[in-house]
């Protein structure tokens, strides 16, 4: 195996399991790059630090700022056998902990699965297998064969459309690997039928990631008039409304969104007490606010504000601003659940920013819980990225 060493002292991440390591970080005179012009890309190279000891193995993509990706920080062998055990182990975690009304499932989430760029998610019988990163592509083949072989799925689909694969040097395509290719599937979400979109739709088509949360909304919904603002598909909308609302109103920018929402209302015989709002979310509350209307009960869930470190305070201020917003339209006894899915906003300043919307809307709130994403999108202990949605769960006390 190629040997590539680092320059000193950028060890640090990488002796302590982290499975990232960055161009910049690798010394392009030392180990075996200092013979070699060039490492194909998809490689499997071993990391060492600048003295030549070995911090682990992974693959090589010299087009990638992140070059390698690492499968392992001991002495193991990378075959595909290695991939096999660990598509093993993350059902096997998944398996422990499925809940009996819900059928859909992440089964593998990448890194935080010790499998670098290979995501799973489970639709019922359908399984949507996504390759991020140019050294899993090699493995897709026998990662999907596993899938088959111990799932039993009636399809499997390659959902490689993610621009992402671009600058990793991989085609986009979508195809089914096994049974029909299907745009819509039905799954089973704490009892609900809701329907995925894997054409169009965002994520792989669902959003997995919220359904321990939208489950924990059924506590606060009952004979409540609840707000589900940036609802996609609704999961929020839709447990409130099954939990007893009074009203639920439900607002998405996107109007395939509210289609599906819409749709996903009628199936399950919710519709009569739910209203649907193509609106931006900043204008609506806005509005909202302007015109005294009243709520119980308040999701807010805005996509990631921030993809990068540098647009924190921009994203801070969108923050503030909806959640001012939402205390506004909230009086004593209102629940407010806000989410933050940028891991570049730290959880504690993601609570100061709500906090701090809290008392310039003169409201004070107790803090009643803080959740994550749900437990199939694991969070790695050595991969701090691997925990990025943020569930602040507060009551307006007065
Ligand atoms: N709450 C959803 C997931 C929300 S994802 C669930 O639990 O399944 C974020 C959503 O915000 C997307 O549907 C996107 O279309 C929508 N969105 C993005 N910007 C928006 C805006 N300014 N106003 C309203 N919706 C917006």
């Amino acid at each position: 195996m190629i040997q590539v060493w680092l320059r000193p002292g950028t060890q640090k991440a990488a002796a302590s399991g982290h499975p990232w390591v960055y161009r910049n970080q690798i010394d392009p005179a030392a180990g075996d790059l200092a013979a070699m012009p060039a490492v194909e890309p998809g490689s499997l190279v071993s990391v060492h630090d600048s003295r030549g000891r070995y911090l682990g193995s992974g693959f090589f993509n010299s087009n990638s700022m992140i070059t390698i990706r690492l499968l392992t920080h001991q002495h193991e062998v990378l075959d595909e056998t290695l991939i096999e055990r660990r598509i093993e182990a993350a059902l096997a975690f998944r398996a422990a902990n499925r809940r009996p009304d819900t059928d859909s499932y992440r089964l593998v989430f990448a890194e935080a699965d010790r499998l670098p760029g290979l995501i799973v998610d489970q639709f019922g019988d359908t399984l949507v297998l996504q390759v991020l990163a140019l050294g899993m592509a090699r493995w897709q083949e026998t990662a999907a064969a596993c899938l088959a072989e111990k799932l039993r799925p009636a399809r499997l689909i390659l959902k490689n459309d993610d621009p992402i694969r671009l600058k990793e040097g991989l085609p986009l395509e979508q195809r089914a690997w096994l049974g029909d290719l299907v745009r819509q599937v039905t799954i089973r979400e704490n009892g609900l039928l809701m329907q995925a979109d894997l054409g169009q739709g965002q994520k792989t088509g669902y959003f997995l990631d919220q359904k321990a949360n939208h489950l924990r909304l059924r506590r606060f919904a009952a004979n409540r008039r609840v707000l589900d603002a940036f609802c996609y598909s609704g999961g929020f909308a839709l447990n409130a409304a099954a939990a007893g609302a009074a009203a639920v109103t439900a607002v998405d920018i996107s109007p395939e969104a509210l289609i599906l929402a819409r749709a996903n209302a009628e199936r399950n015989g919710l519709a009569d007490k739910m209203q649907f709002a193509l609106a931006n979310a900043f204008d609506f509350l806005r509005q909202a606010v302007t015109e005294k209307r009243a709520y119980d009960t308040i999701v807010l869930d805005p996509p990631a504000f921030t993809k990068s470190h540098g647009a924190r305070d921009a994203a801070r201020r969108g923050y503030k601003e909806i959640n001012l917003s939402a205390f506004r339209l909230l009086g004593p006894g209102g629940i407010l659940v806000t989410h933050s899915c940028s891991y570049h906003m730290p959880e504690a300043m993601f609570i100061e920013t709500v906090l701090e919307a809290a008392w310039d809307a003169r409201r004070t709130v107790r803090i009643l819980a803080v959740h994550r994403q749900d437990f199939d999108h694991p969070v790695l202990g050595s991969y701090p990225e691997s925990h990025y949605l943020k569930s602040l769960w507060l009551e307006v006390i007065a």
